[in-house]
């Protein structure tokens, strides 16, 4: 799919800048007010730009009003946990306290089925808020767990 984003105000690294990069505000760094044209083509900005020309085979999306960024990297994440919010039990607990009431309590509970239902709702989650990258800390293993419920991450991260 190809797509150009028009009329935003966009927030972007130069290309071969990083790590030492300086945000831009704009297209046009010299004036920022200036609305910002993003082009996509097969999953890749191609362009950016003002005032860019829409091509026949693009979707195009209007983001007056709006800011448009960088996706964010969750670098540390528990997935399986998505379903296991307000358990009674685990509320105003301290974290080691929380870790035995909620999360090793449950953990015999986690099948792929399950798995895979707290990996999509934990991405939908992180989507929400900017993330588009995230790395899952599921390190523990109930010894009944099976290869499955890691499948079961993959499954939902790649559906
Ligand atoms: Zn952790």
């Amino acid at each position: 799919m190809n797509t150009l984003i028009r009329h935003a105000r966009a927030i972007y690294c130069e290309p071969g800048s990083h790590p030492h990069n300086q945000p831009q505000i704009a297209a046009d760094s010299t004036n920022p007010a200036l609305p910002t044209d993003i082009r996509i083509r097969d999953g890749v900005i191609t362009e950016i730009g003002t005032q860019l020309l829409p091509a026949d085979d693009e979707q195009i999306i209007d983001a007056s009003g709006c800011v448009v960024w960088p996706g964010l990297v969750n670098t540390h994440h528990h997935l399986a946990q998505s379903v296991l919010k307000g358990v009674p039990e685990g509320l105003n607990q301290a974290l080691g306290d929380w870790l035995g009431s909620v999360p090793y309590r449950f953990w015999p509970k986690i099948s792929p089925k399950l798995m895979y239902h707290a990996a999509r709702l934990g991405l939908y989650e992180l989507l929400r808020s900017g993330a588009t990258t995230c790395a899952d800390h599921h390190y523990l293993y109930h010894a009944n767990s099976s290869p499955e419920v890691e499948d079961a991450v993959w499954a939902a991260a790649t559906s």
